[in-house]
């Protein structure tokens, strides 16, 4: 029984003493594959470097996290096409999205960095991790607008990760082939309407991820979150849907598989 970890940032700092032991925990734990997030220009080659000594069990994303979408301007695309090119390990753009909680950048700013980067990556054929904060009611048009419905020939076009929307939410997001990214918070003791949301999208809408080094999951919250975590994550899933932990392995597993196009 093997897990993916859709979503981590090893290149954290918080990892420089033990990057490799968290490696080697998160593969005595069953976490098989891992793929390392990059949510800013100057952290693309770190999370390449990262995936490309560890081509067995790591890929990366190259992204522009919200937080920095002012940094977003006519060169961007093209620079972000040639890091693609130069990165067979690169096998999604995002940290991409919109944040109203704790982004500083105008939400006009985010919208519009979000959509043309959105657009770019559908035109490429390349799969997207989305972030969204307190921003369903924007992200969801643009979404929308950007895709249209579900994609022809492939399970997603992307995942809306770390989701913490209502079960409305979650099932708009499907309908638009966007898987939805399961971590941490579905393990807190309040969190019954987020555990609800996934157990009406069901077992093919979601992936697993750890967002490592944030959202630890119940049993370690305060503490610095790490891909092993992502068993806690699992068997949650496990009792909100009612069968096995090897299913949700295996089925998790192949949803990942389909959204980073990682056989
Ligand atoms: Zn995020
Ligand atoms: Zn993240």
């Amino acid at each position: 029984m093997t897990f993916v970890d859709t979503h981590a940032h090893l290149g954290d700092p918080q990892f420089d003493l033990d990057r490799d032991a968290v490696f080697a925990r998160a593969e005595a734990a069953g976490i098989a594959r891992i793929v390392e997030i990059a949510d800013h220009p100057d952290e693309w080659a770190r999370a390449v470097a990262i995936a490309r000594a560890r081509p067995a069990v790591a890929r990366c994303t190259l992204g522009l996290h919200p937080y920095y979408a002012d940094l977003y301007d006519a060169a961007f695309l093209p620079k972000l096409r040639a890091a693609l090119d130069a990165a067979p390990e690169a096998v999604a753009i995002g940290e991409i999205g919109l944040d109203y909680a704790r982004a500083e950048v105008a939400h006009d700013v985010q919208r519009r960095a979000f959509a043309d980067v959105a657009a770019a990556a559908k035109s490429w054929g390349v799969p997207v991790v989305v972030h969204c904060r307190d921003a369903f009611a924007d992200l969801i048009p643009i979404l929308s607008g950007v895709y249209g419905g579900k994609p022809e020939g492939r399970r997603y076009w992307g995942v809306v990760h770390c989701f913490t929307g209502t079960p409305e939410q979650a099932q708009a997001c499907a309908e638009l082939g966007f898987a939805l990214g399961a971590d941490g918070p579905v393990t807190y003791k309040k969190n019954d309407a987020l555990r609800e949301a996934f157990r009406r999208a069901g077992l093919d809408a979601a992936v697993l991820e750890t967002d490592s080094p944030y959202l630890p999951p119940q049993s370690s919250r305060g503490k610095r979150n790490e891909p092993s975590a992502l068993l806690e994550i699992a068997a949650k899933l496990a009792e909100v849907w009612d069968v096995p932990l090897d299913e949700v392995a295996r089925r998790t597993s192949a949803n990942a598989a389909a959204l980073y196009g990682w056989p």
